[in-house]
């Protein structure tokens, strides 16, 4: 791989930018490999990446039904942040934005990590009690967050109107380090390392049929044929539960379609993502100047990837309220993604009753921001057979009760 650096911009300018090669090869699949990973998004490339680097597992084939990184890792608003509840989370989610922090240079590939800073604003005074009591659990976690008065939050967000009509901006949860990142980058950079390390990347390759012999997975049919494999991992989002009923099992997941817009490009005007979980919108400012808003999910179950009009009409009137700045926007395009939600709104990374299967699931609504974390688990869980990191997300957590409770820190879509 040709290492991206100031000198070769500079080597290339000279020669009309014709030296560059392909970020990543389009092979044709092998007949086995030791490990299938089925979905290249952020958390099916994350891990391939996790594997190869932290236990040389190298032979290994990330297989997508579409193009990489285009299901939600391409669609999504791109909020990183750790600030759950439940010590569990925070250890996975804040492991993620630590490694963020240094993973362009970690991939040679620019992500675009911009730690502005993530405010959760407190509208109403059960917020208020929420936050501080998230923000008093994070010190314990060794996460840093700091709950804060209306008064920083105007001076951190000068367009916000702190006097909503139905809902005064009484204070706010504000994590200083969390931002957004590149989402495309994110994929991108894992996929162009991963190839590097000899993995296949087979996309426009769906699997159709997980092979199992006495109770082991043997491999998958795919519309490129079947590939055998040793191990499997299904990292597929808003399709977990069709890839699980291929494996044989159930997984107590809904999906549905989640959707965003974002606005025509203005000056800059906000440089902190805001979050109001009451009213429910939040909204950040790209690189481009568009402002970048998070809509609702859909109350229903669907495999939907589009907009709908009552959710831009919900979504802005909540908006305006805290920034009526809003109001004399143009909405350039929105879209839509499908999101898997579990009922205690947290992960699973785990085993399978099918053995050498193991699955990826259930990020719901927030799994952009966990993706280097996840894959780092996920892969000491395929590779080692079990990770501290994601011991306590495992599928029977549901049969025994033990419920990673995280709908407040999950409130809105994010
Ligand atoms: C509108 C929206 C906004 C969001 N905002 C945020 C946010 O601000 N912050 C945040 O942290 N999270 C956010 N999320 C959630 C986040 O996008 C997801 O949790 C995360 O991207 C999931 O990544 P993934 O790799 O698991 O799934 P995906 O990126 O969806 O990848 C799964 C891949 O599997 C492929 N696949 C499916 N079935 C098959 C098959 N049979 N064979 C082969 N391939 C298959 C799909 O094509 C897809 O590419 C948002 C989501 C949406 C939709």
């Amino acid at each position: 791989m040709k290492r991206y650096s100031v000198f070769a911009v500079a080597r290339e300018a000279l020669r009309y930018h014709t030296g560059w090669g392909r970020a990543w090869r389009a092979p044709e699949p092998k007949k086995k490999y030791d490990v299938v990973i089925v979905g290249a998004g952020g958390h099916g490339l994350a891990t391939a990446y996790y594997l190869g680097k932290n236990y040389g597992i190298t032979n290994v084939a990330v297989i997508e039904k579409g193009w990489l990184g285009g299901g939600n890792t391409g669609r999504n608003t791109t909020i990183i942040r750790s600030n759950y509840l439940q010590d569990p989370s925070a250890a996975i989610y804040e492991k993620a934005r630590s490694l963020y922090e240094d993973l362009s240079q970690d991939l040679n590939y620019n992500i675009m990590f911009s730690p502005r800073g993530v405010m959760m604003l407190a509208q109403t005074q059960h917020e208020i009690r929420g936050y501080q009591r998230t923000a008093h659990a994070n010190a314990l976690q060794g996460v840093t967050t700091e709950y804060i008065s209306p008064a920083r939050v105007k001076q951190l967000v000068p367009i916000i109107n702190l006097d909503g009509p139905r809902y005064p901006v009484l204070g706010a949860l504000w994590q200083a380090r969390g931002g957004t990142a590149r989402h495309d980058a994110v994929a991108w950079g894992y996929a162009r390392a991963c190839s590097d390390m000899g993995m296949h990347i087979i996309q426009q390759c769906e699997v159709t049929g997980v092979r199992s012999d006495n109770g082991r997975v043997t491999g998958v049919d795919t519309t490129k044929g079947a590939i055998d494999c040793d191990k499997l991992g299904m990292v597929v989002a808003g399709h977990s539960g069709i890839l699980a009923d291929m494996a044989g099992f159930r997984l107590p997941i809904e999906s549905v379609a989640l959707q965003a817009l974002v606005s025509e490009p203005i000056k800059p005007c906000m440089d902190v993502v805001v979050m109001a979980n009451t009213v429910h919108g939040y909204m950040s400012q790209s690189d481009k100047g568009e402002m970048v808003i998070g809509g609702g999910a859909d109350g229903y179950n669907n495999y939907t990837q589009r907009g709908s009009f009552h959710h831009i009409e919900e979504t802005v009137r909540a908006l305006v309220e805290t920034f009526p700045m809003v109001s004399r926007l143009k909405m350039l395009r929105q879209w839509g993604g499908i999101v898997d939600m579990t009922g205690d709104r947290s992960p699973i990374l785990s085993k399978t009753p099918l053995e050498g299967a193991f699955i990826n699931a259930g990020w719901g609504t927030g799994g952009f921001k966990s993706i280097p974390g996840s894959g780092w688990g996920f892969a000491e869980l395929m590779a080692t057979g079990e990770s501290a990191l994601t011991q306590a997300f495992s599928l029977d957590r549901f049969a025994e009760g033990r419920f990673i409770d995280e709908s407040v820190a999950a409130g809105v879509a994010h």
